[in-house]
């Protein structure tokens, strides 16, 4: 009897915070270990990482900490591995926090108070720092200072504190939500990009060679296939398909393995999960393909509309199963012919996709 599939969770696989706990736990540690560690190890992002390169190499000869630093782009492509990697190669600390854990101006003035000269603060989705704490790390960023305000009304004073040099590195998957000031004061900007079948077939090897799991070329090639060209679902699917694999088989990844371990995970041909293709089931049955609101579709699929647009949308529109028009997401004839379904009659025909 075929096994039904059951859902390859995308929220469980894009998790994050590893970082923070990796000495606790084996499982994290694990995970940390597959993050490369120097420039010269990362595949992929090419442009991403010679301009990296020539940055560090030229603040090093200069004596200087690096400018500031915004990655971009959707969860899972390397913004914190390149974060940590950073900070490695300009031979300084890292301290890690997040957009909602600096809930008030005290939680960031505490930070970057014990940032010494040349460290790294990485801001993980820094476009969900409050307001209040944006305004004080505005100013830290430019003039290395804050001002602490003691007291309230006629009594307020204001105390300048002075910061040591240090790099701030912030990592967004929603560029449009940061405003324009804070936008404006990262000297580097740098946009990452989904990986190629062929980055991800490596970054699946080089990740079987750590976890010394032995798999063949076409095996590391079905999962890359599936992976969304997303490093960290390539790692997450490599795990699934290895225990799989020692379960059902002699312990080596083949393409016939690898195929059917993930097609019990739910995982198809193209990398959709279960939650991608409801997604679009419900554009193309509840709303006759669009176009539809993304609030719409998340109270219809009983989701978290920022899940959907963070972790679903990225992919399906790459991919050209999904378009977002102005009056709403729309699926296209590539959709409707991935999930076997037929559209009407003049269904692509009579509608202009803008
Ligand atoms: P993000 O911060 O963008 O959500 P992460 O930096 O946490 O992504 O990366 C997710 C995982 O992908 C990491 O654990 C790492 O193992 C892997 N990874 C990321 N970038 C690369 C790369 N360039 N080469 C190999 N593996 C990578």
């Amino acid at each position: 009897m075929p096994e039904k599939p059951h859902s390859f969770n995308l929220k469980e696989a894009f998790k994050t915070g590893l970082e923070n706990n990796a000495e606790d736990d084996g499982f994290l540690k694990e995970e940390w270990n597959l993050r490369p560690q120097r420039l010269k190890e990362c595949i992929g992002q090419k442009q991403v990482i010679e301009s990296l390169d020539i940055a560090i190499r030229a603040a090093k000869k200069r004596k200087e900490p690096l400018d500031h630093i915004l990655f971009q782009g959707p969860p899972g492509l390397g913004k914190t591995t390149l974060a940590n990697i950073v900070a490695k190669e300009m031979e300084g600390r890292i301290h890690h926090t997040s957009g909602p854990a600096l809930e008030k101006g005290g939680d960031l003035v505490s930070i970057l108070t014990s940032v010494e000269i040349g460290e790294v603060l990485f801001i993980d989705e820094i476009h969900r720092i409050p307001k209040i704490v944006e305004e004080l790390l505005c100013p830290a960023m430019e003039d290395f200072a804050v001002d602490i305000i003691f007291d309230k009304g006629a009594n307020a004073r204001a105390y300048r504190s002075r910061l040591e040099w240090f790099t701030l590195i912030g990592a967004t998957t929603r560029p449009g939500l940061l405003s324009r000031p804070l936008r404006e004061r990262f000297g580097i900007v740098r946009e990452l990009t989904f990986y190629s079948v062929k980055e991800i077939t490596q970054i699946v090897k080089r990740s079987a060679a750590i976890l010394q799991v032995v798999i063949d070329d076409m095996g590391a090639q079905e999962i890359s296939r599936r992976s969304r060209g997303t490093p960290r679902v390539a790692n997450h699917l490599l795990k699934r398909v290895r225990d799989y694999t020692q379960v059902k088989e002699d312990g080596k990844i083949k393409k016939p393995v690898a195929s059917a371990a993930l097609q019990l995970e739910g995982v198809d041909t193209e990398g959709l999960t279960i939650l991608d293709r409801r997604f679009l089931e419900v554009i193309i049955n509840y709303y006759k393909g669009g176009p539809v609101g993304i609030e719409a579709i998340a109270a219809t699929l009983q989701e978290e509309s920022e899940t959907l647009e963070e972790l679903v949308e990225p992919f399906l529109l790459k991919k050209g199963y999904l378009i977002r028009t102005s009056s709403g997401r729309r699926a296209t004839e590539k959709a409707f012919a991935h999930l076997n379904i037929l559209p009407q009659t003049g269904f692509f025909s009579d509608r202009t996709f803008i």
